[in-house]
């Protein structure tokens, strides 16, 4: 069976759920053979073979870690050529795309970026124009390229021992032209990552810049936390927890929208989670149309009653 290069997105140190998702789908075309940059321990190559990567490659020069996207691409490209893999799977993502850029370049492939799935014969899917359409591509040249969204399945365990193997790789001066100086682990929220949370609740501009209420209630949940974009670019909350077409996808088990009108570009990245409830002062809000539970009301009010609710019955 022919190999597929899966590159791992470890998140402090753990292997993410978009990993796992990407397992799932490279399992469907080959082998998964899963590239670590950095160490990886026993618990990480346990948790790669629950979900079936059968080799675990891991590049651990520093000339490849301790510099930005550049070496990568170089590392990736030369593993590809010692085992020949049916495609390569990267999670999309802005370090993830561009080192899926440069190694198509490097490898004279196709690229293909933000797929929601992928076929067991490489060929994919992506949702584009705000989830309008839904677009059927294969790469046709070289070793398919192919950028996966988190989220985009779930992830399936098929249990498998992999090996774990070092691999040594040659980095040319050119790849290393920009450093990592310093890095600083960001502040824990203790909120779940907004990309593999069960559960999210997002504030709009609805909040009016107020997220004390948002955030009180995803606490109550165990939620993380999302944002419109309304409400990142008015600087109410970081953009990093942008939810829509320019932000993350979330496809939690329960979304709960406050104070967010709906717009094609927000839907655009929620609008596949598995419940949504809308908490909106407009009847007429758009946000109303995708929600399983709408509720008609000022979200300073609802969002309190439901955290004091919700701690009332888990007293
Ligand atoms: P609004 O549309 O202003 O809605 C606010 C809502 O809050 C209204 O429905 C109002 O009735 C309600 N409200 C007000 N006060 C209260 C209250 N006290 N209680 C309850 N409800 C209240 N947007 C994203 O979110 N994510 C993206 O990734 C994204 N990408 C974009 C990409 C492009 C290329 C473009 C052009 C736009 C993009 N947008 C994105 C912006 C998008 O079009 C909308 O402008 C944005 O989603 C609106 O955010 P909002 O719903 O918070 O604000």
């Amino acid at each position: 069976m022919s190999q597929v290069l899966v590159v791992a997105d470890l998140v402090d140190g753990a292997v993410g759920k978009p990993t796992l998702e990407l397992l799932t789908l490279a399992g469907r075309i080959g082998d998964p053979v899963v590239v670590v940059f950095g160490e990886a321990t026993g618990a990480v190559a346990a948790r790669l073979g629950e979900y079936g990567a059968t080799r675990v490659l891991t590049v651990t020069d520093p000339a490849v870690t301790d510099y930005l996207v550049a070496p990568k691409a170089e590392a990736l490209a030369q593993i590809a050529a010692t085992t020949t893999p049916a495609a390569v799977l990267v999670t999309s993502g802005a370090e993830g795309k561009e080192v899926a850029a440069r190694l198509a370049v490097k490898l004279g492939s196709g690229l293909i970026t933000d797929a929601i799935d992928v076929a067991a014969d490489g060929s994919t899917t992506q949702s584009v124009f705000a989830g309008s359409y839904a677009v059927h591509a294969s790469v046709t040249q070289g070793v398919p390229v192919i950028t996966v969204k988190p989220n985009a399945v779930t992830p399936e365990p098929a249990a498998a021992t992999p090996a774990v193997e070092s691999f040594a790789v040659t980095i040319s001066d050119q790849a290393k032209g920009a450093r990592i100086v310093a890095v600083e682990p960001k502040q824990a929220s203790g909120r779940p990552e907004l990309s593999e949370a069960a559960v999210v609740v997002s504030g709009g501009r609805g909040t009016g810049g107020n997220f004390d209420e948002v955030e009180q209630l995803a606490d109550s949940l165990g939620a993380a936390v999302g944002a419109s974009r309304a409400a990142v670019d008015s600087g109410w909350y970081p953009h990093a927890y942008q939810v829509g077409q320019t932000g993350k996808t979330v496809s939690p088990q329960l979304y709960i929208a406050a104070g967010i009108s709906g717009a094609i570009q927000h839907r655009a990245g929620m609008q596949t989670s598995k419940a949504i409830v809308a908490v909106n002062k407009d009847a007429e809000a758009p946000i109303f149309a995708l929600a399983d539970l709408g509720v008609v009301g000022d979200l300073h009010t609802v969002l309190p009653a439901v955290a004091a609710e919700v701690a009332r019955r888990r007293s």
